[in-house]
């Protein structure tokens, strides 16, 4: 039985890894973290994305776990309102998405596997030595194992792709943004909506999943460059955010506050990864590690989805791993790229960076919110799943 080792379990690890495993592909999960990562910002499932949790049997589940937004309202900086539209008036779905937390849906997904996946959580890859009779592995721990292939599932900062192709500045496209993200007490009582508040270049945004006590903070900004020097600095994360929105209205200093106390921040880059090949030797690549697309596309999960389910297809259908990561690349480049074109730098219609800019985003949203919702956009659907034959178990 050929043996994978897979590093990272969010969306794309545990994803590859149940298709992997149903493809009788021994399978072996390292995730940095303590225990399965929970939190982060409602995610969207659209599109093509959604065969594949259908085929995976999770749609009942998925379903129940559906967020269900009502609207979203936008705010001038003084707190009244600009604009309120159904949340797919925004998102450009066609109202078959499936909204959910990115945790609920991590956790989901790890039920699937966790039975028949080895994890090993808290370590991580430090080397690797590829070599024809498979990679050796050397992780933090000290363990020393070796496997038939490797895949970095590791997110916008992958471990695994730095080890493989080099320095993530050479790959990563920053699109001139940064956020963090956390939960704080919904003392606006809140339910079953997002508002967003608005100055040139900044929002700060409270998403009420359901009725529940607590909600999502997020508070993205514009920076001209990307703090590379505080991806590994929780410090530096707070501070920088917290400059960004000094002397801010509205629930702005709540959040802010609230931010720095949170043990749940989530701090990145709006950026976008773009390599020429998501492959070398046995190791490749899947989900944002590879193809990024930023939270701006609102694709990151989708893709990462669809990612995983053609990658472990190709690999259980070819007579050899060259061959297996080629095919995979072929069949669904042209869909990441035109879902990574969605974005350009600079051109957040969630932040824009002048009055003007502002001021004219509002005019279009409340004309939208006046229209009948659009169909998806194409780029969601263009991929047509392939079929890879029967299943092993
Ligand atoms: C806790 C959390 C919160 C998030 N919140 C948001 C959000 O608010 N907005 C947004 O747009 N996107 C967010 N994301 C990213 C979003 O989940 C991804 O864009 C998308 O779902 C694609 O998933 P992925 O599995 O490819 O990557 P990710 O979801 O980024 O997952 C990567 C996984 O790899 C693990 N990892 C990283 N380095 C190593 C290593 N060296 N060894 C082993 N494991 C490693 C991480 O802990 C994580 O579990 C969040 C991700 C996480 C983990």
């Amino acid at each position: 039985m050929s043996t994978v080792l897979i590093s990272g379990a969010s969306i794309a690890g545990p994803a590859l890894a149940f298709w992997l495993r149903r493809r009788g592909f021994d399978v072996t999960v390292v995730e940095r973290a303590q225990t399965l990562r929970g939190g982060g910002y409602p995610i969207d499932i659209r599109g093509t994305a959604l065969g594949v949790v259908e085929r995976m049997g999770l749609l009942p589940r998925l379903r129940e776990s559906h967020v269900d937004t009502h609207r979203i309202t936008f705010l001038n900086a003084d707190g009244s309102q600009a604009a309120s539209l159904r949340p797919e008036s925004v998102s450009g779905g066609d109202g078959s998405d499936l909204e959910v937390r990115r945790g609920d849906l991590a956790e989901i997904l790890f039920d699937t596997v966790r039975d028949d996946v080895e994890f090993l959580f808290e370590d991580s890859i430090v080397t690797m030595n590829d070599h024809p009779g498979g990679v050796d592995v050397t992780f933090r721990s000290g363990r020393q194992r070796t496997f038939d292939h490797v895949v970095g599932a590791d997110g916008l900062h992958s471990v695994v792709r730095g080890l493989t192709f080099g320095q993530e500045e050479q790959f990563h496209r920053y699109l001139g943004y940064c956020f963090a993200g956390f939960t704080l007490p919904n003392h606006l009582g809140l339910k079953h909506e997002a508002v967003i508040w608005n100055e040139p270049g900044r929002a700060a945004a409270l998403y009420a999943v359901g009725d529940s006590d607590t909600v999502h903070g997020f508070l993205p900004f514009i920076r001209a460059e990307a703090p590379f020097g505080a991806f590994h600095d929780p410090q530096a994360q707070r501070d920088l955010v917290a400059s960004a929105f000094a002397g801010d209205g509205w629930e702005v200093p709540t959040m802010v506050e609230a931010m720095r106390a949170a043990d749940d921040l989530f701090f990145d880059t709006v950026s976008q990864i773009r390599l020429p090949r998501w492959s070398s030797g046995r190791v490749a690549l899947v989900g944002d590690a590879a193809y990024a697309p930023s939270f701006l596309t609102g694709q990151g999960s989708s893709l990462a989805l669809v990612g995983a389910y053609v990658l472990a297809g190709h690999l259980a259908a070819a007579a050899d791993h060259t061959t297996a990561f080629e095919a995979y690349e072929r069949e669904i480049r042209p869909f990441i790229e035109a879902n990574q074109g969605l974005v350009a730098e600079g051109d957040a219609a969630l932040f824009p960076a002048t009055a003007e800019a502002l001021a004219a985003r509002n005019a279009a949203l409340r004309e939208r919110a006046t229209l009948p919702a659009e169909a998806g956009r194409p780029e969601h659907s263009a991929l047509a799943l392939p079929e890879f034959g029967s299943l092993s178990a």
